[in-house]
């Protein structure tokens, strides 16, 4: 009976344990967001300045970055 009680006591006593709890917070918390926007190059509008990924860039015939068709359309300048 004694060594079910410290057996009992052992489980509830781990349970409560910050250790476990961490290792149960983490796997009930859903996965850290992926960082592609603050690690991704952020390019500069040839023709109005506004910041944007690169990916989401629109190149010219010299690799110029722009934000919008329209503004490849227009050229570097302001
Ligand atoms: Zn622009």
């Amino acid at each position: 009976m004694l060594k079910f009680l410290i057996l009992v006591g052992l489980i509830i006593w781990l349970y409560h344990s910050p250790a476990v709890k961490k290792l149960l917070g983490k796997q009930a918390r859903p996965s850290a967001k992926p960082h592609t926007q603050e690690t991704e190059q952020m390019l500069r509008c040839a023709h109005c300045d506004v910041h944007l990924p690169a990916s989401e860039a629109h190149r010219d015939g010299e690799g110029r970055p722009y934000c919008s068709k329209e503004h490849l359309a227009s050229g570097p300048g302001h």
